[in-house]
């Protein structure tokens, strides 16, 4: 666990790296983003009051245009020339003229000629009636962007030129102009007044007017945007985008027209469901911080693994060494033991000898089979591992090689049973490869299930393959490590194996060396309790003997 901590303390600091750069990109993005969106909604607003500006001035000016033309109208016959100005010029909708004291001399108020006229009448009624003030609004709104400020000075300037010239011929009375609200929303009228006291005027005809406007009206900026131009009631006149305002959506942000205008305004709609053109590259942001976060964490991660991996090597390879000298040391020191009694008892039953020597003989064995797994790892490990392939009975090789293991059977009480084809089964195979898997199943049955007393190994031949079962009753292996127990090095953590030794490479190097020959080394658990090992391998297709 010391080993381990190291590694979780990098680990965390790499976390918490990761994690402090991640939130930082976030806040910087967030931040970032609100300054745009600022920016952006600062940009919209210039541009809507820039356009209600133009509104604005296009209004004057077709409004200055017809007080100075109101101007140099000759004095006699003043209301047959207003009424054919009138009908040439579709700005106008109605003509008057009145006089302070005395009201309306044209149109006639008793006997309206049209129905126009009429409503007209009606309309400004309380005004020719002298109820209403004729005081226009004081001055137009204080203009904002140095374009407009030079159009309206061009403006002023058009004005006093056209003054002057009119001022040679004709009357040179004040002029003014009045918005006048009635039912149906905004009317303006342009006046002009005659040395006499007389003022005549006009009423101007606000389809002609707006179909001027429009031009003014700018495209949106972006496609999910919509620009209108709103009257007095809150009614699109004109727009432009996509937008139906006939629903009635939400405005974004709306700039007043002006005195031009009054209570006139241009209105931005946008389209909640479209995106905003910085979003796009916020989310980019977000995805890239995102994208370097995980990789310091799967990188940084793959480091630790890596450390952590060679770590266990580490430890299992000081184990190895450790559990080798151990299991190497034992049978020596039977061997040792059982020489020296042989040695020292002059005098010594056969019977007794004869048991001696075979114990002595099976620790050699035990011992050889140890050296043969020591030097099966190194030439496995390195590649350098060589085969000697030859026609094997292997009935034969596994009576003998079981005979060998009598004498470690029988000291631990184990009854073995072996069941063999009748027929030969001869395999073209490494004899000691499989001999050296075979012992290696049959010590670890010794060591590990000599307490169910039994092992029966059987021979059977399934299609081409060749298989070697080995069951014992022992207390089998835990379902959780029947995958692990062919690693190198793996050994079922429990108290079983802690009072055997073991170094945890038999059923590795039995493997191995039955799939380099073609065949396979299995594990399945015997029904009741017990494991099964089953060995394979192919079967001599030449001779056809399996069959
Ligand atoms: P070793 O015997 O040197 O520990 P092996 O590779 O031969 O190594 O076996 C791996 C592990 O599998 C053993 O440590 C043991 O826990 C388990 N094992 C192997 N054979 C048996 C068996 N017949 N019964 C119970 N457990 C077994």
């Amino acid at each position: 666990m010391t080993g381990a901590r190291p590694l979780i303390i990098a680990w965390l600091l790499l976390l918490t790296a990761a994690l402090a750069i991640g939130g930082l990109a976030i806040h910087l993005l967030r931040g970032q983003e609100q300054s745009l969106a600022v920016a952006a909604a600062e940009t919209r607003r210039q541009s809507l009051a820039a356009s209600a500006e133009s509104i604005s001035l296009a209004v004057a000016e077709a409004r200055d245009t017809l007080a100075v033309t109101l101007q140099t109208l000759p004095a006699d016959n003043l209301i047959d020339t207003l009424e054919t100005w009138r009908l040439d010029n579709p700005l106008v909708r109605n003509v008057f003229v009145w006089q302070p004291g005395s009201g309306l001399l044209h149109p006639d108020p008793l006997y309206p000629t049209r129905d126009e006229e009429r409503a007209f009448l009606q309309r400004y009624a309380e005004l020719f009636a002298g109820q209403a003030v004729w005081s226009p609004p004081a001055a137009d709104d204080p203009l904002i962007s140095g374009q407009a400020q030079a159009r309206r000075e061009l403006r002023d300037l058009a004005k006093s030129l056209s003054a002057e010239v009119a001022s040679a011929p004709g009357p040179t009375g004040a002029t003014g102009w009045l918005p006048w609200f009635w039912g149906d929303g905004l009317h303006l009228l342009v006046w002009a007044d005659q040395p006499d006291g007389r003022r005549y005027g006009l009423e101007i005809e606000m389809a002609a007017l707006l179909s001027r406007l429009v031009t003014a009206l700018p495209e949106p900026q972006e496609a999910s945007e919509t620009l209108a131009l709103l009257d007095d009631h809150g009614r699109a006149v004109h727009q432009r985008g996509t937008a139906d305002l006939s629903t009635r959506p939400v405005i974004a942000m709306a700039t007043p027209i002006g005195a031009a205008l009054p209570h006139w305004q241009i209105a931005l709609y946008q389209d909640v469901d479209a995106q905003p053109a910085t979003q796009g590259v916020l989310v980019l942001g977000g995805l890239l911080t995102l994208v370097l976060v995980v990789a310091i964490l799967l990188g940084g991660s793959l480091l630790l693994w890596q450390a952590r991996r060679s770590l266990r090597d580490a430890r299992r390879k000081t184990s190895f060494v450790a559990n080798v000298s151990h299991e190497l040391k034992t049978p020596l020191t039977t061997i040792r033991m059982y020489s020296e009694m042989l040695e020292e008892q002059a005098e010594i039953e056969p019977e007794r000898q004869r048991r001696y020597l075979g114990v002595i003989s099976s620790e050699a064995r035990r011992l050889t089979r140890l050296v043969n797994n020591l030097l099966d790892f190194s030439r496995l490990e390195q590649g350098h591992k060589q085969y000697h392939l030859q026609p094997v009975n292997l009935a034969q090789l596994v009576e003998h090689t079981l005979a060998g293991q009598s004498v470690l059977l029988e000291a631990n009480e184990i009854q073995l049973e072996l069941i063999l084809p009748q027929n030969p089964v001869t395999c073209h195979t490494d004899s000691d490869a499989v001999e050296q898997s075979l012992l290696n199943l049959i010590d670890n049955a010794v060591k590990y299930a000599a307490e169910g007393k039994s092992l029966t190994v059987e021979m059977t031949t399934s299609g081409p393959n060749i298989e070697i079962h080995i069951d014992d009753r022992g207390p089998g292996i835990p379902a959780s490590h029947a995958a692990q127990i062919f690693e190198m090095f793996h050994r079922v953590d429990n108290s079983l194996t802690t009072r055997k030794q073991g170094a945890g490479l038999g059923l590795s190097i039995a493997r191995q060396l039955l799939r380099d020959l073609g065949g396979d080394l299995t594990f399945s658990p015997v029904v009741g309790g017990g494991s099964r090992f089953t060995l394979r391998l192919p079967g001599d297709r030449e001779t056809g003997d399996n069959a």
